[in-house]
Formats: structure tokens, sequence, C-alpha cells
């Protein structure tokens, strides 16, 4: 109510804040936003702030078509940490008056309120992992520090160390903003790190995930570095993930209807029947899926047992499921209640990916569908033979194929709406023919003189 934003906007005043940013995402979850002198809120909460969605990627509009409204979501304000004076709100668009079903922030609503109808809301928690890296003269990444050359820097202290300083920020502010980090460290390449903050309702978690790509791009700025999560910058090096942890609870009682002692599953995970039934949903879609967790061309080279490394990527290559063995897709982390998606990596549009994978786990409670035994073995090593015997399935190896999975399922329809499941299929065809239309250095390098 205008009460309600007076009160808001009198509080955000007081807190020195001058302007609010309204922002939307793209197709692709990249943000865009109209801003407003604080003294206008109310006029954006009630639909003043009009834009050409054929300015954006994946809005589906024509030139000629009528304005979308960007409506913030007032529920979700962060005020940012390193400007005070500009107060940062998610949003919405609107289309003549009414939720615009081609962005990707309603399009999860809906499907929201979806779980919600069933008796359930769905908590996510996203890990990011990211790059810090420093952009040379020819603009090309490398790492910042000096002991780069590890061969195994998983966990590595003095690279820590050595990138304090934009660490310390971003720690500070993800607590700062209540979101409570519980880790943070050195990934899996030189210069790369993670941070795990708390899970939260689905909605929340990929507002701050969109918040948090914004934030560790600028303090990186402040650092005269670069952050990127972007799937795989190196090939020698492994990719960013930005692995889903997932669990339904119950709305009246607020329980994770995932959890469960443990000795009450016969699969000894600690995952209740529910639980594996949402597990069965994804890996029934999985490879439609793959398409919305790993988006980009660049997402396949992540999603590679070895690539050109000396060791394994920890990147899912296979449909499959299984405790805490990382070479499945699906895992059930020590202490079950909540099953981990491995396939989503740093590009993904979160919005686009929660509302189909929320989709296809329930419809596996639905169904009751059945995920089978969990996978303990390495995978990355199985025979080829082995594992057809078993039934386990390659995910896509790259976009087209994914992409293609993804056009070929119905439960995409269902889930996103003809017209988003259209506009991404649209998009995502286009970006893999532009790749497909460049003519790499390993060519040239290859090809040229052999033949
Ligand atoms: N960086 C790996 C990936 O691309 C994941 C490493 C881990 O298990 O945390 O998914
Ligand atoms: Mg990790
Ligand atoms: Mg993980």
């Amino acid at each position: 109510s205008s009460e309600t934003i007076a009160k808001i906007q009198a509080d955000l005043a007081e807190r020195g804040v001058k302007y609010c940013i309204g922002a939307y995402v793209d197709i692709h979850g990249v943000q865009k936003a109209k801003v407003v002198p604080l003294s206008h809120l109310e006029h954006m909460a009630h639909g003043s702030e009009r834009y050409t969605g054929y300015a954006l990627d994946g809005l589906g509009q024509a030139p000629n078509d009528d304005e979308l409204t960007s409506v913030p979501d007032l529920n979700h304000i962060i005020q940012l940490p390193w400007e005070p004076k500009i107060a940062w709100m998610p949003a919405d668009n609107e289309f003549q008056g009414k939720p615009y079903p081609l962005n990707t922030r309603v399009a999860l609503k809906n499907m929201i309120a979806q779980a919600n109808e069933m008796g359930f809301g769905f908590n996510l928690g996203v890990e990011c992992e990211i790059f810090l890296l420093r952009q040379n003269e020819d603009g090309s990444l490398s790492v910042p520090h000096a002991n780069d050359k590890l061969t195994k820097p998983c966990y590595d202290v003095q690279g820590f160390v050595d990138n304090f300083s934009w660490l310390d920020k971003m720690a500070t502010s993800i607590n700062d903003l209540g979101w409570d980090l519980y880790s943070f460290d050195h990934e899996d390449a030189n210069g790369q790190f993670e941070f795990d903050f708390n899970y939260a309702d689905a909605l929340t978690t990929c507002d701050r995930l969109t918040f948090f790509r914004f934030m560790a791009k600028h303090y990186a700025k402040e650092e005269g570095l670069v952050a990127t999560m972007m799937p795989k910058p190196f090939a020698d090096k492994t990719g960013n993930g930005a692995h889903f942890n997932m669990s339904l609870f119950d709305l009246v009682s607020g329980a994770n209807v995932f959890k469960c002692d443990p000795k009450d599953d016969p699969r000894g995970l600690g995952l209740t029947e529910i639980g594996y039934h949402f597990i069965a949903g994804i890996l029934k879609h999985g490879r439609a899926l793959c398409a919305a967790f790993a988006p980009t061309v660049n997402s396949y080279k992540r999603l590679v047992r070895r690539g050109a490394m000396s060791y394994y990527s920890w990147a899912p290559v296979f449909n499959s499921y299984g405790s805490n063995n990382r070479t499945n897709s699906v895992r059930v982390p020590a202490g079950g209640g909540r099953c981990e998606s491995r396939n989503a990596d740093g590009a993904v549009n979160p919005y686009l990916a929660a509302a189909l994978v929320l989709a296809a786990g329930l419809e596996g409670v639905r169904e009751k569908l059945d995920p089978g035994a969990p996978n303990e073995d390495n995978l990355y090593a199985m025979s080829e033979a082995e594992r057809s015997e078993r039934g386990i399935d390659f995910l896509p190896q790259t976009l087209q194929e994914a992409v293609a999975a993804f056009a070929e399922d119905p439960l995409v329809e269902k889930a996103l709406g003809r017209e988003l499941r259209d506009e991404f299929i649209k998009y995502k065809t286009a970006e893999w023919e532009e790749y497909h239309l460049t003519v790499s250095a390993w060519e040239t390098e290859r090809y040229s003189s052999m033949f």
C-alpha cells in the first residue's frame, strides 16, 4: 500500500539512500535497471518505469510493441554495501498491468506458486565459484598472484591470503547483508574461489546470486582486477560451478520434507521418499535441464572429465545420482535432507533454472518416480560398457545438444510457458550458430599444415 511504501521510503532516506535501482533480468539472468530518485520509489512501485523490451535479449518484443514496466520487489531491498546512496531492488516486469511471462523471475514465481498449491515451499542454496583475475594489456586474463602454477591448488592458503583484500570485502558485505557466509576458500583452480552462504527460499537466493555477481565484479574492479563466473575461463583449469542445493519444506510446519534419519532411509542417505521422487524427476528431465543449468557455448567446455587438465574436473558428465560422490550430476551430500545438482554453472540464469528444476522435481513427487539405486562408483573411470549396462546416460556435450533436448522435452513448455520456451530456444540456437561460424586458433594450427 501507499502507506507501506511511504514507510519504506522514509526508512531508506534515514539510511542515506538517494536512488533506487529496480533491477530486472534478461533471458541470460543479466541485470538491467531503471533508476529513480528515492522520492519516486512509490511511482516506480506503481509501474511508472517503462522500457522497451526490444532493447533486452529474450524479452520477446518487437520494436513497435507497447512498453514493459519495471516493478521493484520491495521485500528484497539491498542497500549497496559500497555505495549507501543506492538501494538495489530486484524487479519484475509487467505488460499492460499483468506479470510478464517472458521475464524469468516472473516464471520462477509462477512455478513456486504451483509448489505452494501442493503444500510445499522451495529452498535453494547456490555455491558461488568465481575466478579473480588480472586483465593484461592484450586483453588476456591471468592469475593475479605469484603462486599460480600449483598443480593441485584446491584449498591453497597462499592464494587465499594473497587475494585477501577482495575476499575480505566480499565476506564482510555478504555478512552485513545478512546472508550468513559459512565458508569461503580457494577452489580447485589457481585464482578460483568459492563463497557459500546460507540457503533461503528460492526467489531470495536467486536475487542474491544476481547481486553477488554485481558485487564481486565491483570489488574486483576496486582492486584493479576482474572477477568472473564464466563457466570455463581456462581449458586447463577447473570451471566455475554454481551447484544448486535444493529441498522442499512443508508450508504449514516449515519442516524440511526431504530430511530423515539415515537409519530410516533404506538407501541410507538421509533422504525421504519425497526427496528421492524429486531426484527422479530431475534425472528424468536431466538432459533438458542441462540447457538451463549450463546455458552457454562455454558451459560445455566445463562439463568434461579431464579436458586439457592433468586431473579430474569435478564437473558432471553423466545423468546420475549418488551420495557424496562428486562424479554424479546429482548428489545427496553428507547428512542428507537436500539434493545438489552439480550441472549448474556460473552462467546460469538462476530464475529460469530454478523454475525448471522445480517443475522437474515436482513431477517426480506427483508421479512418485523412483531414481533407482544411488551410484557410488567413480563414473569418470567407469568403462563405457559398464555404464551403458547400468543405464547411466551422458549429459549433453554441446550447447546444441542441450538445446535440442530442451526443445524435445514437453515439461519445458508446461513449466515456463510456450513463449519463454521458444524465446530461449531462439536465443540459444543463435548463440550456437554464431559460435559455429568462428574458426578457432586450435583449428588453424591443427589443420592448416595438415591439409
Ligand atoms: N569446480 C567444480 C565444477 O565445475 C566443482 C568443484 C566442487 O565440487 O566444489 O562444478
Ligand atoms: Mg566448489
Ligand atoms: Mg557443491
